[in-house]
C-alpha cells in the first residue's frame, strides 16, 4: 500500500490529475499493489476554501504520504493578492522548504512521434533528444544571506553561497542517475568568474573520483552550455548544475520539446521523499473546457513510480505507454500541427488511449 497525497491545485490542475489517478490506479491493478490517494486543497483553492495557500491540514497530508503529487496552482482571481498570499509563492516554496527539496530533477525527452514539435530542427538531433537536468534547489543566489536593496533603491546586494555537502548531494544524485543511464554527466558552472562555482567543480571532481570513477564526466561554463543546448542537445545525458543556472537552462531545455503540457519534474529530499509535478502551470487560457494534455502529470506519476517507490518497470510502462498514444496519432491540442496521420482528442480521450496501451 503507498499513501500518496494528491494535490491538484487550480486551473487545468484537476482536469489532468484525473488522468494520472486513473493511470496509477491501472498501474495498481497490473502490478498487484494498491494506491491510498488523499486528496488535499493547495493554491488558489485553498485560499477560497480555508483563508491560506498551503493549509496546516495539507502539510499534515503530505506528512503522513510515502511522495507528494502536485498539480499546478495559480490564475488570475489571485493575481492581485500580496506576493506571500499568492498561490505559488504561499504553497510551492514553503513546501519545498517544509521538506527540503533540495534536488529538482527534470528529464526533457523528445518523443520520436513528436520531432515535429521541438523548435530545433531534425539535423541538430539525429539520434533524438533525451536529457535529465539535476537542478540544486534550496541553496545558491536564490537563498544566500546578505540579500536586501537599500531604502534609496539605489543599490541591492544579493549573496550566492554553496557549501561543500550542498554540492556533494546533488552530485551525487546526479551521478546515480547517470549510471541508470549513458553514464555522462555535465556539471553545469561559471569557475572562470565565480568562487561558488570553484569550490563546484573541485567538490564534482572529487566525488567522481572517490565514489563515480565509472561515470563520464565534464565541466561546461554556464554560457557555453545555454548555446550547446540549442547547437547540439544530443550530446549531453545528465547535466548538474546550482539553483539559478538550473532554472533559467531547464527552461531553454524545456521549450525543446516543444510543449509545457509533456514535461514532468520531480523535486527530492535526502531521504528520497519527493513532491512530483507538471513543469507547466494551471493553464487558465484553457482550464475548465477539457482539452489540456495530461501527458506532463501522467509522466510525474510516473517519475513518483520512479525515485519514491523504485518501481522502474511501472515507471517505464507508463512512459511507454505515452508513447504508444503518441505513435498511433492521438495528439492534444498544444501539440496538434496537422490532420495528416493524426488525430486531435481531447483530455478524457488521451488518457484512456494512454491507460488502453498500459
Ligand atoms: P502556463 O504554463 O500555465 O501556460 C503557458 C502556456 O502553455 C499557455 O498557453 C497554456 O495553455 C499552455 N499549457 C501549459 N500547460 C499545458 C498543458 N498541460 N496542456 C496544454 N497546454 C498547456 O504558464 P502561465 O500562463 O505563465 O501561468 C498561468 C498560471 O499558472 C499563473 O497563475 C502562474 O503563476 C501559474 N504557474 C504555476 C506553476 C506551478 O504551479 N508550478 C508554474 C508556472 C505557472
Amino acid at each position: 500500500m503507498y499513501k500518496v497525497a494528491v494535490l491538484p491545485g487550480d486551473g487545468i490542475g484537476p482536469e489532468v490529475m484525473n488522468i494520472a489517478i486513473k493511470v496509477l490506479e491501472k498501474i495498481a491493478q497490473k502490478y498487484s499493489f494498491k494506491f491510498n490517494f488523499e486528496f488535499a486543497d493547495v493554491g488558489g483553492i485553498a485560499i477560497d476554501n480555508h483563508g491560506t495557500p498551503l493549509p496546516e491540514n495539507t502539510i499534515k497530508v503530505c506528512e503522513n504520504a510515502d511522495a507528494i503529487l502536485f498539480g499546478s496552482v495559480g490564475g488570475p482571481k489571485w493575481e492581485n493578492l500580496p506576493p506571500e498570499k499568492q498561490p505559488e509563492r504561499g504553497a510551492l516554496l514553503p513546501l519545498r522548504k517544509h521538506f527540503n527539496l533540495f534536488a529538482n530533477i527534470r528529464p526533457v525527452k523528445v518523443f520520436d512521434a513528436l520531432r515535429e514539435a521541438c523548435s530545433l530542427k531534425d539535423k541538430f538531433f539525429p539520434n533524438g533528444l533525451d536529457i535529465v537536468i539535476l537542478r540544486e534547489l534550496t541553496g545558491g543566489i536564490y537563498f544566500g544571506q546578505p540579500k536586501s536593496i537599500n531604502p534609496e533603491k539605489t543599490e541591492a546586494v544579493d549573496t550566492m553561497r554553496y557549501s561543500k555537502p550542498e554540492i556533494e548531494r546533488i552530485g551525487r544524485l546526479a551521478f546515480q542517475a547517470a549510471r541508470l543511464r549513458k553514464s555522462k554527466v555535465t556539471s553545469v558552472d561559471k569557475a572562470n568568474v565565480l568562487m561558488t562555482s570553484v569550490l563546484w567543480r573541485e567538490v564534482i571532481t572529487k566525488l567522481r573520483e572517490k565514489e563515480f570513477p565509472d561515470v563520464e564526466l565534464n565541466h561546461m561554463y554556464v554560457d557555453n552550455a545555454a548555446m550547446q543546448l540549442v547547437r547540439n542537445p544530443g550530446q549531453f545525458d545528465v547535466i548538474v548544475t546550482e539553483n539559478m543556472f538550473g532554472d533559467i537552462l531547464s527552461d531553454e531545455a524545456a521549450m525543446l520539446t516543444g510543449s509545457l503540457g509533456m514535461l514532468p519534474s520531480a523535486s527530492l529530499n535526502e531521504s528520497g521523499f519527493g513532491l512530483y509535478e507538471p513543469i507547466g502551470g494551471t493553464a487558465p487560457d484553457i482550464a475548465g473546457q477539457n482539452i489540456a494534455n495530461p501527458t506532463a502529470q501522467v509522466l510525474s506519476a510516473a517519475l513518483m513510480l520512479r525515485y519514491s517507490f523504485k518501481m522502474e518497470e511501472a515507471a517505464a510502462d507508463i512512459e511507454n505507454a505515452v508513447a504508444k498514444t503518441l505513435e498511433a496519432g492521438f495528439r492534444t491540442g498544444d501539440i496538434y500541427f496537422s490532420d495528416e496521420g493524426t488525430q486531435k482528442v481531447n483530455t478524457t480521450d488521451f488518457g484512456d488511449k494512454i491507460i488502453s496501451f498500459i
